[in-house]
């Protein structure tokens, strides 16, 4: 600043000037005299500003710079200049902490940071729900002190973090979760924690379906080989006797197809990209072929009604129609003992239209019924697979009816009988 030494030299060199000027007009003791005046004048002046200056640096932050005279003009000019430069970058990096901070906070997995002791030293509010930690009470305690799982110690010790863990919450047995831990800085840590419980889920609902699919197939397939290998070691062939065989195997194969032609359905059902094709359908129409199917498959053996008590036509899939309610009618003849009752009935209710099936069958344990559209879930296995099921009927009724708005409402009794409904909204009704 050369400004600021020319500010400083200045004023004692006019003092200096104006004594030269007056020795020898007044003598020497009047210029020396004036000139020691003019030297406590600026002394004075500089402890007055010294003294602002020092009462500035111990004030709070954010306090105005004093305003000053001369070289201490000057001085306070670059402080305030210097001071307001440096708060501005103080707010930059507040704001950026507080958006980084924010952004953390609404991450959809949980975040903890860890000091080079593993101490907390933060975390976000979903780690604190997946580990039952808390960012304030919590702060610099050792995690390991808090989580107290011997597989999450393990990992933690173990130092090879390449792979994830995955383990159940110890407050929430449900809730599965993989995690990870990923050094930074200077050995501190970041340890993250994602839900992955619907993934989980996901993966047992595969695998279960899978072990299920060859369980099904197992048993058909087991039987025909059975019957083609002694047909292979015979010597001569029985044609009476190979034809029940041939009969048995023929059922078989066709428990397969069935298996099969309901797995392709199901299948199509899932893939939510095929937009579903609609029609006006003749409701009707089409349990009235219906009730012949259901006659039958009966054949005698129940009191079959069907009731139409509206005209009304449904807006939706004719196929997949056809197959929701002969599901249910078929279910309804499988599980209803000889002489009992079957009723189809297709009506409107609270603006909603119904297609109930009721019967006088073996009805359901209140306490299956919740269960019943699980693919392969059955009651009474047995007697589904005598009756030719393949335990994904009403798991098909269920995706059908919601591609259509609608619901399945089941009610039943043991002993009695069930009462099956589809329901769809009045928007699907057709006047
Ligand atoms: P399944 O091919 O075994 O009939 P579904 O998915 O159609 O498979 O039905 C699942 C289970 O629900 C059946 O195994 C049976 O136990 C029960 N169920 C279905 N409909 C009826 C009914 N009308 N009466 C009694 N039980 C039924």
């Amino acid at each position: 600043m050369p400004g600021l030494t020319w500010s400083l030299v200045w004023p004692p060199l006019l003092a200096a000037m104006a004594a030269l000027l007056v020795w020898p007009l007044f003598g020497p003791v009047l210029a020396l005299a004036l000139f020691a005046a003019c030297l406590l004048v600026l002394l004075a002046h500089h402890a007055v500003n010294l003294r602002a200056l020092a009462r500035w640096l111990v004030s709070p932050p954010g306090t105005e710079v004093p305003e000053g005279s001369g070289a201490w003009g000057e001085v306070f000019n670059a402080i305030y200049e210097s001071s307001r430069m440096r708060s501005s970058g103080q707010l930059q990096l507040n704001a950026a902490l507080e958006r980084f901070q924010r952004a953390a906070e609404a991450m959809p997995d949980g975040i903890v940071m860890l000091n080079e002791a593993g101490q907390i030293e933060w975390c976000n509010p979903v780690a604190e729900t997946q580990f039952d930690i808390s960012n304030r009470r919590d702060h610099l305690q050792r995690i390991t002190y808090l989580v107290r799982q011997a597989q999450f110690t393990d990992y933690l010790a173990a130092q090879n973090y390449a792979e994830p863990l995955v383990m159940k919450s110890l407050r929430n047995p449900d809730l599965t979760l993989s995690i990870q831990l990923v050094p930074f800085g200077d050995r501190q840590k970041l340890l993250l924690s994602r839900d992955i419980t619907q993934l989980e889920r996901l993966e047992t609902m595969r695998r279960d379906f899978v072990a299920n699919v060859s369980h099904e197939l197992r048993t058909p397939l087991t039987v025909v080989g059975g019957f083609l290998e002694t047909f292979e070691d015979a010597e001569h062939i029985d044609m009476t006797q190979s034809r029940r065989h041939f009969q048995l195997m023929h059922d078989q194969t066709r428990r397969m197809q069935g298996l099969v032609d309901d797995l392709l359905t199901l299948s199509r059902l899932e893939n939510n990209q095929e937009k579903m094709s609609e029609e006006t359908v003749d409701v009707r129409a089409l349990l009235q072929v219906l009730y012949k199917e259901a006659l039958s498959l009966s054949d005698g053996r129940h009191h079959l009604r069907l009731e139409l008590a509206t005209d009304r036509k449904l807006l939706g899939n004719a196929r997949d129609l056809h197959s929701a309610f002969g599901n249910l009618v078929s279910n309804a003849v499988r599980y209803t003992p000889e002489g009992g009752d079957i009723e189809l009935i297709w009506a409107l209710h609270d603006g909603e239209a119904r297609f109930c099936v009721q019967d006088s069958g073996i009805g359901i344990e209140p306490q299956y019924i919740s269960r019943l559209t699980e693919r392969f879930y059955r009651v009474d296995r047995g007697r589904s697979r005598e009756t030719g099921g393949t335990g994904l009927g009403l798991s098909i009724v269920k995706h059908i009816l919601t591609r259509h708005q609608g619901r399945l409402e089941i009610s039943s009794e043991p002993g009695k009988g069930s009462l099956f409904c589809a329901c769809f909204p009045a928007r699907r009704v057709v006047a």
